[in-house]
Parts: C-alpha cells; sequence; structure tokens
C-alpha cells in the first residue's frame, strides 16, 4: 500500500498548531491511499477560507475557487470528466453560508462528487467571526453579544436537500473519519461529510475535550429518512457521528448520459476548432 506521503508536496502547512484541519488533512490521504487513488486521477476544489490553503500541500490536482464557489466548479469537471475523482474541501461559512444556494441545489442534482465541510463555527481565516453553524450565544468578534440566530445544521440540510450519503465526523478521531471518508468517496452520487473541527485560535468553547466529551457514533444508519432527520437534530450533550442516510439516485452523470462516457472523450463535432472559439470572443 502506498504511504500517505504520495499526497503530500514539499509545502509545509501553515495551520495554527492542533488545529482541527490536520485531522482532516490525515484522514482524507489514508482514506485515498486505501481507495488506491491516484494523484492524477483525483481533484479537489477548494472554497475560501482555512481548509483552502490545504491545496498548497496536498498533491493532487486542485483548483481554489471564490468564496462559496467550490461546488459548480466541481459539478463542471465531473461533467466533462466522469473518470476523475471530485472531492470539494469546503469550510462552513464558506459552504453554507456564501454558497448555501449552490449546496442545495447540487444536493438535488445528485452529482457523482463528495464534499468535505470543515465545519468549526467561525470564520477562522478573517479572524474568527461567526460563521452560519456558530451556536447560539457564541461570542466572536462579529458577535460580541453572543450569536443570536439559531444555527444552519449541514447534516440536516444535506437530508433535506435530496443528497443521498450524508454524514458526520469528527477531526479528533482520525480512523473513523478515514472509514467515513472512504464511504462518502466510493459512494455514486452526491456525498457529505460535516467534520465537527476545532478551530483552536479563535473558538475557545469547542475544543477537543468538549467535544470528545458529547460525540457518539451511530450503531446502524437510520432506517428512514425521518429518523435521519430527527436524529440531526440531536445537539448537546450527545452528538452524533455517522452515517444519517445512504441511498441510491440516479446521478446528474447519468440523465447526462456521461457517466459511463467522459465527455472529454467524445470528438467536438466541429470541423475547425479556431472558427469555434472566435465565435466567442
Ligand atoms: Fe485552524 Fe482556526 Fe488557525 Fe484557521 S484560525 S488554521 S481554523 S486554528
Amino acid at each position: 500500500m502506498q504511504d500517505p506521503k504520495v499526497f503530500e508536496t514539499n509545502v509545509k502547512p501553515t495551520w495554527c498548531p492542533g488545529c482541527g484541519n490536520y485531522g482532516i488533512w490525515m484522514a482524507l490521504k489514508s482514506a485515498l491511499v486505501k481507495l488506491e487513488s491516484m494523484n492524477h486521477n483525483t481533484v479537489i476544489v477548494y472554497g475560501v477560507g482555512c481548509h483552502g490553503n490545504m491545496r498548497d500541500w496536498m498533491h493532487v490536482y486542485g483548483v481554489e475557487g471564490l468564496h462559496g464557489r467550490a461546488l459548480p466548479i466541481a459539478q463542471g469537471i465531473k461533467l466533462a470528466n466522469s473518470g476523475l475523482k471530485v472531492i470539494a474541501v469546503v469550510g462552513d461559512g464558506d459552504c453554507i453560508g456564501e454558497g448555501g444556494n449552490h449546496f442545495i441545489h447540487a444536493a438535488k442534482r445528485n452529482p457523482n462528487i463528495t464534499v468535505i465541510i470543515h465545519d468549526n463555527e467561525v470564520y477562522g481565516l478573517t479572524t474568527g467571526q461567526a460563521s452560519p453553524t456558530a451556536q447560539v450565544g457564541m461570542e466572536t468578534k462579529s458577535t460580541p453579544l453572543g450569536v443570536m440566530e439559531p444555527p444552519m445544521n449541514p447534516v440536516s440540510l444535506a437530508l433535506i436537500s435530496g443528497a443521498t450519503f450524508v454524514s458526520r465526523g469528527f477531526s479528533g478521531a482520525i480512523p473513523q473519519l478515514t472509514e467515513l471518508f472512504m464511504k462518502a468517496i466510493k459512494h455514486n452520487g452526491f456525498s457529505v461529510v460535516d467534520v465537527l473541527q476545532p478551530c483552536v485560535t479563535f473558538d475557545k468553547i469547542h475544543t477537543y475535550d468538549w467535544l470528545r466529551k458529547r460525540v457518539y457514533t451511530l450503531e446502524n444508519t437510520p432506517e428512514t429518512f425521518t429518523d435521519g432527520i430527527m436524529k440531526s437534530f440531536e445537539w448537546g450533550e450527545k452528538i452524533p457521528l455517522g452515517i444519517f442516510q445512504e441511498i441510491q439516485k440516479e446521478t446528474v452523470e447519468d440523465r447526462e448520459g456521461v457517466s459511463k462516457t467522459p465527455l472529454v472523450t467524445l470528438p467536438l463535432g466541429i470541423p475547425d476548432r479556431e472558427i469555434f472559439i472566435r465565435m466567442f470572443r
């Protein structure tokens, strides 16, 4: 088996020491190794945030999108070349805030891509403002009196939007997170892993200890959609990890007829591509 280091560049990570991003990075590299993925057939699309810096030290094809726009790019790549393994590595603010609409509509379309959400309740890169997943009462630079609105729940949102694989992991439990990533990446359809990850610099509440005392793993995937939704709302003294839904549905690549024959392998069907390109100048 390959060493996870094959997925590292020679750039050293600049994340704060102890950041939950390290656990996610480690689990992702291990999952790719166990799945026998290759550097050249894997593409990761990043949003904007601390998570997005991973592009510099992750040795696969990478694109850093605009804030919140990782999912349209990831879907476009998959449609153009369905032979690639396409993963979107995004932040909670990035994906559920700025990119919320893209997330909902991607889940509805069911493209065969995986979304890994770095969920730490803050905008870490811009020094710790509250993100859409911040809990009520959380004091941050942007909410000095505490967050007043209830948080968005990425797991519930993914379920009601139609995602076919929905799960939650914890960056402090790397072996379990590796397994979740493997299942999500192998899933044929839109798979979501919401990863609880401490921002050790700007969130002094949701620390590793705070999370370790609360997280537990679901023994089984809930049998029905309603059971999954009800379970996704559990938060507080007990926080469930694991798979909330895993179902099969037609993917957008199936509908478009490109799941078995990647678009890039088809002839262009135009006699002179230069003339064609000039039409759009
Ligand atoms: Fe991690 Fe927070 Fe530091 Fe960003 S600011 S690298 S999320 S600890």
